[in-house]
């Protein structure tokens, strides 16, 4: 059985992680970030251009990095 850890490639599914506010408390730099409610625990997180685009493209579930890593990457 072959296990594999790439980077996200379409088709993948799963869950695109969203970086914590408490890690990365200013965004200025980034106009293109937004800031979100994680859907799934409601903390606070950043959203993206390329997040957003890869959510709509593959119709995958976006989640806070905390979730993200719950959800997959035991
Ligand atoms: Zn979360």
């Amino acid at each position: 059985m072959n296990v594999k850890i790439t980077a996200h490639k379409p088709g993948d599914g799963g869950i695109v992680c969203m970086p914590l506010k408490s890690n990365i408390p200013d965004a200025g730099n980034r106009p293109d970030w937004n800031l979100v409610t994680c859907p799934t625990c409601g903390v606070e997180c950043w959203e993206s251009n390329l997040i957003r685009e890869i959510v709509k493209a593959e119709g995958l579930a976006a989640a806070c990095t905390t979730c993200a890593l719950r959800a997959g990457w035991r």
